[in-house]
């Protein structure tokens, strides 16, 4: 009902073998603690260089069995769904051949089904409650390492269920990354790239994201783990503290884990709750913290946005919680959630500069403008919010429009030039060129809420006649989507009313 880790592993051979032009599986570098071998499966469809990625991992927790199950069902789904041109269905939720499709076209889709397969062995014969990798630990007889609390993020500090025993479930290890499990995954972070970043757990039906060693707040800077005192085996000595995220980040959690819940509770009405991890309980050293973290600690890193799901619900006892009878209703919940997180993961202007643009530089321009300017208001992270919805659903509609792609392409690079050189201007044609882009999306989409986001683009688009970027930019920082665009004179065309 299970499968095995050696099925696990002959699965992502068979895909790899067969089905080469989507499927390539990769021998991680290191074994495991017991000499295992560990895989990753990379799932894109075309060729072309390494696109944005978003990293699966399963079975952190070796008890937690239905997740290597659901990610690697999941890699199965995702390419049937786009070789036969079918409609993914799961329970109450469909997602359209041509949502899938988009997700294969844009993203690279890296997969660890199976992080600790020595646990994962145990589990299924010698003791079914085993959670942590099969280390042999200097000086005790006590097994293993969590694998969850050994990453290199407030490392050792044992805020809450983290622990400095080895006899403990929550034992942070003799040192950061001091696991081979660990360092295979840290591996595929420091070598590819890696937007989004899911592990997955059970059990509790949560959706979590940084912080979760102390509650968020959005207003001091300076406060950061960076400069936190870190007592190792001692909890944090600061009395009150509360880590720094920017707003803009925050929203996007907030966002994308919103969009995961809905997904999830459309498979059959079950309703996860979506928090910053402290939520469950402090901790520290865990994957999503640490992916998250890895741009603050140096920032010649690119962001990646971590979170950890704990699938399934609480039931009678709590082995039935780890690993169901029958794992099956589970598993489409957090299949329906992955792929919900993959959506979110596509960056359209990105998408859209590689399928036109040699160099990436108008996409950056615009992105700088998104990460610099837009993110420091709140309209103006409205605005991004904003873009980030209408994302996914607009990039399908645009590979399906040859001609809207290329209007598309022309503003991206006409925006991403006014953005370098302030002293021009906006003309009419530029703007009415804007306009009938967002007019043909609007009639492209059915969705009452995306009309109603193109529609609030439409209103301020209008009322850009005769400014130049700056004017523009502020002006999106001052005025939220759906507020009445400004006044003004001796321009053509009028702001259409609403309907
Ligand atoms: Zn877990």
């Amino acid at each position: 009902m299970y499968r095995t880790v050696a099925q696990l592993d002959s699965q992502m051979q068979s895909l790899a073998t067969w089905f080469p032009g989507f499927f390539t599986r990769t021998q991680l570098p290191e074994a495991s603690v017991q000499g295992r071998p560990v895989y990753a499966l990379r799932l894109r469809a075309g060729t072309g260089p390494e696109r944005r990625g978003v990293l699966l991992v399963g079975g952190t927790h070796a008890r937690e069995l239905m997740n290597p199950d659901a990610i690697i069902e999941l890699a199965v789904d995702l390419f049937v769904s786009y070789a036969t041109n079918r409609d993914l269905v799961y329970g109450g939720k469909t997602w359209p051949a041509a949502d899938i499709k988009l997700i294969l076209d844009a993203l690279d889709i890296w997969m660890v089904p199976c992080a600790n397969p020595d646990g994962r062995v145990h589990v299924m014969t010698v003791d079914d409650m085993w959670r942590k990798n099969r280390a042999t630990n200097a000086g005790t007889s006590c097994i293993g390492v969590d694998l969850n609390r050994n990453a290199d993020f407030m490392w050792g500090v044992t805020e809450g269920q983290t622990s400095c025993s080895p006899c403990t479930d929550i034992y942070a290890g003799p040192s950061a990354f001091s696991e081979p499990e660990t360092r295979n995954v840290k591996h595929l972070l420091d070598t590819h790239r890696i937007a989004t970043f899911v592990d997955v757990h059970s059990f509790s039906e949560l959706i979590l994201w940084p912080w979760g060693h102390a509650p968020t707040q959005t207003t001091d800077p300076k406060k950061r783990f960076t400069t936190l005192p870190q007592p190792k085996c001692k909890p944090i000595q600061v009395t009150g503290y509360q880590e720094y995220m920017p707003p803009r980040d925050l929203q996007r959690f907030q966002t994308v884990g919103a969009r995961i819940r809905d997904a999830i509770a459309a498979v059959r009405g079950r309703t996860y709750t979506s928090e910053a991890g402290i939520g469950l309980y402090p901790t520290t050293g865990t994957w999503s913290d640490y992916v998250y973290s890895r741009h603050i600690a140096s920032s010649a890193l690119e962001k990646t946005y971590g979170f950890t799901f704990e699938t399934g619900p609480r039931v009678e006892t709590v082995e039935d919680s780890f690993h169901p009878a029958d794992p099956r209703p589970v598993i489409r919940d957090a299949k329906s959630g992955m792929v919900a997180l993959l959506q979110q993961s596509i960056c359209a202007i990105e998408l859209i500069g590689a399928q036109f643009f040699r160099a990436q530089t108008e996409v950056r321009a615009l992105q700088k403008v998104r990460d610099k300017l837009l993110s420091t208001t709140d309209a103006g992270r409205e605005w991004i919010a904003l873009f980030e919805r209408i994302e996914a659903p607009a990039v399908v509609a645009m590979l399906g429009d040859r001609e809207l792609l290329s209007d598309t392409a022309e503003l991206v690079k006409r925006a991403s030039a006014l953005s370098k050189d302030d002293t021009t201007k906006l003309t009419d044609d530029e703007v009415d060129a804007g306009l009938k882009v967002v007019r043909r999306l609007r009639s492209r989409v059915e969705d009452a809420d995306l009309r109603k986001d193109l529609r609030a683009i439409e209103v301020q688009l209008d009322g850009l006649r005769g400014t130049g970027m700056s004017k523009a930019v502020e002006r999106l920082m001052t005025t939220p989507p759906g507020a009445k665009a400004p006044a003004r004179s001796g321009s053509k065309g009028k702001a259409r009313a609403r309907g």
